[in-house]
Order: structure tokens, then sequence, then C-alpha cells
């Protein structure tokens, strides 16, 4: 076990009991802090550790790299100084906040590197460089088979043999409490020419983004087994889509802009390492897939995820309880397929799980499914109901894994839509 994820660890600071943000998590993001500097930092219950200030006091110094790589407003280059290394930042944290370890003991200078959560705003945590999203649940897959073509034949002939993906676009993915602006586009109507306006079914998709920590070359694959010391970590993933929009430009190339307008991430990267206690086995892979795709162990995790709409003013109503573990291709599989022909990835990199639904109606991630294309409306706890996503909703995502009494996740990923802008 990797010490820092030991359960029975405790820290001095204040964390309440069901706190996503346990001594045992310690993920990483970019906090903008009072005097207005962004900087590197952690976190514990409702305080961000400022990882700039311990490495300033000679925290780090033993693990010999250059401690600016903290001052920076991206997590890039503290990703790029490697696994090992970073695994051993989040493990020298842990020891800084344990009561139990005198030797790294901070107590004393808790009000210079531990701030409020409210007192700081958390940004983008990484520059993406490149952005590919994949279609690995294979309940999302059927469902949205069976709505646009039969049930007997809801997944293509390859689906099972591939991860199907695309490649995204970076440039729009924000962080969580930017808005959501309504896109403007074509649509064609069943019965008459393609019009102009406001995206009519907007949804949100339920998605995780996994971010990539180790580059390769071009030419170079990765093995489906080593996939996971390519992975630094995940974030919640609301890849924003126009259903309309979609329906009318997809053929014969895939998405464009129905996707591209906006994705909405969550401010923390919660690592894999703080991820291993919650490995789960997947689906069984029926046929057999060939030998590149093959795991030799489990690579599936359970993270619980949940949807809720709150409409303008009003209250919040979860829509949607799925979970990461009903993934059919697991995230290795889907970075040995992405790599496969030669592709090479870049730290920063980030790739979406698809959209996560489960089997049960109350577990499918997208509006699509859940209103059934619209067939059947979804009550909110206001007496109103929804199809679509409607302007002044706001979709707040959560994610957490929970074992033993701990809790161990992703904060929120949330954002508010905004109407379309005025267009000639
Ligand atoms: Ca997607």
């Amino acid at each position: 076990m990797i010490r820092a994820n030991d359960p029975s660890l405790k820290s001095w600071v204040d964390v309440a009991s069901d706190s996503e943000f346990p001594i045992q998590n310690l993920p990483f993001g970019i906090a903008r802090i009072e005097n207005g500097d962004a900087v590197v930092a952690s976190r514990i219950g409702d305080f961000v550790i400022n990882l700039s200030i311990l490495g300033e006091h000679s925290f780090f110094e033993d693990l010999e790299f250059d401690i600016s790589v903290f001052q920076k407003n991206t997590l890039n280059d503290f990703i790029s100084l490697g696994k090992e290394k970073t695994a051993k930042v989040r493990d020298r944290i842990s020891a800084i906040l344990d009561t139990d370890l005198e030797d790294w003991d901070a107590s004393e200078l808790k009000d210079y590197f531990l701030i409020p959560i409210g007192k700081v705003e958390m940004l983008m945590p990484i520059q993406i460089g490149d952005y590919t999203d994949f279609y690995s649940s294979i309940d999302h897959a059927t469902n949205v088979g069976t709505m646009f073509r039969d049930p007997e034949n809801a997944l293509l002939p390859n689906w099972k043999h591939l991860p199907v993906g695309y490649h995204g676009r970076a440039s729009s993915i924000v962080v969580s409490g930017t808005p959501t602006i309504r896109p403007n586009g074509q649509q064609k109507p069943n019965d008459g020419p393609p019009v102009f306006g406001p995206c009519k079914l907007l949804d949100f998709e339920l998605e995780m983004g996994v971010v990539v920590g180790k580059e390769t070359q071009l030419g170079e694959s990765v093995p489906v087994d080593q996939a996971e010391d390519f992975i630094f970590g995940m974030v919640i993933l609301n890849d924003w889509s126009a259903r309309d929009i979609q329906k009318w430009e997809y053929i014969p190339l895939g998405p464009f802009l129905a996707k591209n307008f906006n994705s909405t991430i969550s401010a923390w990267v919660v690592t894999l390492d703080a991820l291993q206690p919650f490995k789960v086995d997947g689906y069984k892979q029926t046929p057999e897939v060939l030998p590149y795709l093959k795991q030799s162990d489990i690579k599936n995790y359970d993270i619980n995820l949940e949807v809720a709409i709150q409409p303008d003013g009003g209250q919040d109503t979860t829509v949607c309880n799925s979970n990461f573990k009903y993934m059919y291709w697991t995230m290795s599989q889907q970075l040995a397929h992405h790599t496969v022909n030669g592709c090479n990835i870049r730290v920063g990199d980030m790739y979406g799980s698809g959209t996560i639904s489960g089997p049960e109606k109350s577990m499918y991630g997208s509006m699509l499914e859940l209103s059934w294309k619209g067939t059947t409306p979804v009550a909110l706890n206001n007496g109103e109901t929804r199809k679509f996503i409607q302007d002044g909703d706001t979709v707040i995502m959560k994610a957490y894994s929970e074992k033993d009494g701990l809790r161990i996740g992703f904060g929120e990923c949330k954002s508010k839509v905004l109407p379309a802008r005025q267009t000639v």
C-alpha cells in the first residue's frame, strides 16, 4: 500500500468525517491567493495548502527539484517532474499534516500555508495540449444506438473491438464555475431546410477526464499494462453537447461544433495514486480483445458519480447517480489504443472517458438518455420538468470514491448556462 493512502492516518488539521479531502486524498490544483498570485496547491478538509510556501521553507529540499514549479499558473511543470517525484511530494505533504510524524511537523507555520477554501479562487489546473474523447460506456452506447438505430443493433460492429474515440478541442475546456454560453449553430428541422440559431437541445455529458503525466515520442506506443505509469490523475468532466447541431453536422466525419464550444472540468486533479484502494472489476469483455488491449489485472475504478440540475435561484435536484466502474473500456485500454499507431502524447494532454451511464435508468449520464430523446421529461424538485438544459440552469457534477468510512472526492464540476449570444 502507498503510505499516504493508509486509512489509519490522522491529521492535526480539523477535517470533517465526511469530507472528500481527508489526509489520504491530497489532490493538486492551482489557487489564486489573496495577493493575486497563482500557486500550486493541495487541499485538506476546507483548507487549501499553499505548496509554494512549504517549498520556500525547505520542506521538499531533500527531494531535489526546482521549487519554482510551485509558482506556476498550471500544474504542467510539476507533473513533468514525473510520477516518482510527484508521489514523493504527495507523501511529504501527508507527513507534514500527519499528527504522528513529528519530523516534518509544520503546524507552527499553519497560518502561512493553510488558507480557508473560501479565500482563494481555483483556476484551470492544467494547460491542456490535446484533448481526445472516447465513447466507452456500454450502457451509454447501447442507449444511444437503441434510440437512433434499433435495440437489436445498438452497438456498431467495431464497438466491442476497440475503444471508439475522436479528437476534440482543448482551447474551450474551462474550469468549474465558468459559465457555459448556449451555442449557436445550424440545425435541420425534419420537414424543412436547415436553419441557424441558438441550440435548442443543450445537454451535459457526465465524464471523467484523464490527465496524461508522461510524454512519449512519435512512433512509440504505451503498452496497456504500463498505461497507468503515464496517467497523473483524473478530474470530473462535463463534455457539454448540442444535440440538434450534432444530429445535422456529424455525418460523415463525426462530432464538430456540437462538442467544441465548451467543456467544464473540476479544479482538483485527484492522483491515480490516491485512487488505488478503489480498483474494482469491470465488465467482462466478450468477444476477447486483441492482444494489445489485453489487461493482466484489474484496471476499473469504483468512483460514484452524481449530476444535479439547479434552476435559476432554486434548489438542485439530483438527476443521475452513476459510477466510473461501469466503463467497458478502461483508461489503460484507451491510452494503449490511442498510441498503438505511434501517436505521441504529452504532459497535460487530457482524454475523456465518454459519457458514463450505468445499467439502470437513474444512472444515465446525459439528458438525451434521461429524457429518452425528450419523450420522458425529468422532474425537478420545484415542480418543473426538463427534457434538456435551459438558460439559467446550473449543472453540478460530483465524484467520490468511498470505502471503510473514507471518502476520496473530486469536489464539484459546476457551470451555469447563459443565453446564446445575439447574432445577425
Ligand atoms: Ca463526450
